[in-house]
């Protein structure tokens, strides 16, 4: 199964190392009607080989970062693409058209790296509201520099943010970052949400004997200022190659680490293919009697557990990812990237022929990420050789 050949218009594939292996979720058999052999077909979207189509797209603006988070990057940071191999304003508002006209995108994400970095963020936005009036355009930042640009990103047609915050305790968050910035981004949050950048998502992970002891406080400052907070376990993802399974803060024990100060009950919404298990938050005491009669009034808040590792939700994921220098991935954890860039930058190329080769890039999207099981087996799983911040998260 190799994407057909259609002559200068065929995304060049990237091997990057040991292909993923096929996991039981999903299976071809499980598809509705049976194994889907017709190919890829822009007329269909996304659609990979398993009959899940993607409609989120994330964009990767750029490479660098001013931060150094132990579980993303490495202390040195690493070699950073050039400004000529990223993608230009121009391109990834032609990808951002071909994705929602041709291919169904219904949602987008800018992310990197550290999308506040590039210095034509809030024209890039601009840009693509413009083209997209009602397009839902969210941004996962670290928030350094977020105070001096929010309102621009906001008036600019951004719609919300996810602001990553691992800890409120500084020694903790610069120990985290490997930067003592913690002020930075406290300030960079107050600016998103004046700046009407809502509903506003904390992003957080936890590390054992980091910050793990933290995790109730955290919540406890997010649903004080009205956040929702998203803790997501570790992945191998990591710049230092150092992640191991036993290192990692399972969905699970986040929960516990949680109801030692609060009471979570899930949330009656269905799912819908979220990757994030959300849960009502109570004050620790409340009981399920209490909560299901609504005598102890409306929750402190929300919080959302993303067990990517211990739990993955493969069968329902819905995304489709393009690399700061243009290169399709299909899953965070797929070794194989399809470059669109060669296809941009050659005059000739036309629009259907690069939604073809998107396509044509999806439908290879692997079962599920890393092991022929769900969840992580070290045995059989070959970690991607790309950090997640060169992936873009
Ligand atoms: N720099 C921005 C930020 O930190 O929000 C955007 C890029 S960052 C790669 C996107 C998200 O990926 C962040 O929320 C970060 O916490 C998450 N992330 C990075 N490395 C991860 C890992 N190894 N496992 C799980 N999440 C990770
Ligand atoms: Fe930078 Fe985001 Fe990676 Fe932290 S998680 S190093 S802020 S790209």
């Amino acid at each position: 199964m190799s994407p057909s050949a259609t002559g200068p218009v065929a995304p060049s594939r990237v091997q990057l190392g040991m292909p993923t292996l096929p996991s039981q979720i999903p299976s071809r058999s499980s598809v509705a009607g049976g194994p889907d052999t017709t190919g890829p077909d822009p007329s269909r979207g996304l659609m990979d080989s398993f009959g899940r189509r993607a409609t989120d797209l994330r964009i990767s603006l750029i490479d660098k970062c001013n931060l150094r988070c132990t579980y993303c990057m490495p202390a040195e940071g690493l070699p950073w693409l050039s400004k000529d191999q990223l993608l230009s304003a121009a391109e990834i508002r032609r990808l951002v058209d071909i994705g929602v006209n041709t291919l169904g995108v219904r949602e987008l994400r800018l992310t990197g790296g550290e999308p506040l970095v590039r210095a034509d963020l809030v024209e890039i936005i601009a840009a693509l509201r413009a083209d997209h009036p009602d397009l839902p355009i969210a941004m996962t930042t670290n928030a350094i520099g977020l105070e001096r640009k929010a309102a621009a990103l906001a008036e600019a047609g951004l719609t919300r943010v996810n602001i990553s915050l691992d800890s409120v305790h500084r020694e903790t968050f610069a120990q985290l970052t490997r930067r003592d910035s913690l002020d930075k981004v406290l300030i960079g949050v107050e600016a998103a949400a004046a700046a009407g950048l809502t509903p506003l998502k904390i992003n957080a992970v936890l590390m054992r004997g980091i910050n793990d002891a933290h995790a109730a406080d955290l919540l406890e400052w997010s649903v004080t200022r009205g956040f929702e907070l998203r803790f997501i376990e570790q992945m191998p993802l990591d710049g230092d190659q150092q992640w191991n399974k036993e290192g990692t803060i399972s969905a699970a024990e986040t929960r516990e680490l949680l109801s030692e100060r609060f009471v979570l009950t899930p949330t009656p919404e269905n799912r819908d293919g979220a990757p994030a298990e959300r849960f009502d938050v109570y004050p620790l005491g409340t009981s399920a009697e209490e909560i299901r009669h609504g005598r102890q009034g409306p929750p402190l808040g929300r919080v959302g557990v993303i067990a990517s590792v211990t739990e993955p939700f493969c069968a329902d994921c819905r995304r489709t990812r393009l690399t700061a220098e243009g290169r399709v991935m299909s899953c965070l954890f797929s070794n194989e990237e399809f470059d669109l860039m060669h296809l941009l930058r050659n005059p000739a190329t036309t629009d259907a022929q690069i939604a073809q080769a998107w396509a044509e890039a999806m439908w290879l999207k692997p079962a599920a990420h890393g092991t022929d099981r769900p969840g992580f087996d070290l045995a059989s799983f070959h970690r991607p050789d790309r950090s997640m911040s060169a992936i873009g998260g």
